[in-house]
């Protein structure tokens, strides 16, 4: 039988044990507050996802130990991207990083994160106007359940205009996104918005 000394999660959990140890922090040595991890949930349309989508999930993977990338199923808007296209663009532009993953949600997103033990919800501000509307959410979010904390950043200041509805009217328009988008999102904006047009 597997003793508690070699069990797997144990094992995993000793560098931290250690690390604690060194700087004189007081652990218990049992799974418990050595292996509590925080989960975040980013949440959004990712129709499709930009660099700046993307500038916040790396910001998001180094300060959370699991960033779950939830892409929201919402029958009322008419994306340019089904579903399953955002979430394959979204996985292959995070493919390299182990504590992110990418999955979708309906509904309540405090039902969602519930779901997934998650204690956080991450959320960008690019300019001012962004304000009023995320402290609207995080307020409702809060009283739907106050152990929820929604936490906000900033991206990197050269992708703080833009949003997915720019880059669409951008490629719709015939400019060029290049920069903004992953040459990856560009090449299938270019087959979407041109497959369109042929075919109306
Ligand atoms: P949008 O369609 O405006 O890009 P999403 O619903 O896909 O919006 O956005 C999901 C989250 O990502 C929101 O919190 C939004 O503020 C944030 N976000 C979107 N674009 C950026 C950006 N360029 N920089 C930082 N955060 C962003």
């Amino acid at each position: 039988m597997e003793s508690a000394a070699s069990h797997p999660k144990r094992q995993a959990a000793l560098p931290l044990l250690e690390r604690a140890q060194g700087l004189k922090i007081k652990v218990s040595d049992s799974f418990g507050p050595i292996l509590k991890r925080v989960t975040a949930i980013y949440p959004g349309s990712f129709d499709p996802v930009t660099n700046g989508h993307l500038d916040l999930i790396h910001r998001g993977a180094k300060i959370f130990d699991e960033l779950v990338v939830a892409i929201l199923r919402n029958p009322e808007k008419d994306p340019l991207f089904s579903v399953a296209e955002r979430r394959e663009m979204l996985e292959a532009m995070t493919k390299e990083l182990p504590n992110v993953r990418v999955d979708e949600f309906q509904g309540l997103l405090v039902d969602y994160a519930h779901t997934h033990h998650a204690a956080a919800v991450l959320r960008g501000i690019r300019a001012i106007s962004d304000y009023e509307y995320e402290l609207q959410m995080a307020m409702m979010n809060r009283k739907l359940d106050p152990n929820l904390e929604t936490i906000f950043m900033m991206p990197a200041e050269k992708y703080s205009y833009l949003s997915s509805r720019l880059v669409r009217e951008v490629v719709k328009l015939g400019g060029s996104v290049d920069g903004l988008v992953p040459p990856m999102v560009a090449e299938r904006l270019l087959s979407k918005v041109n497959g369109v047009t042929r075919s109306k």
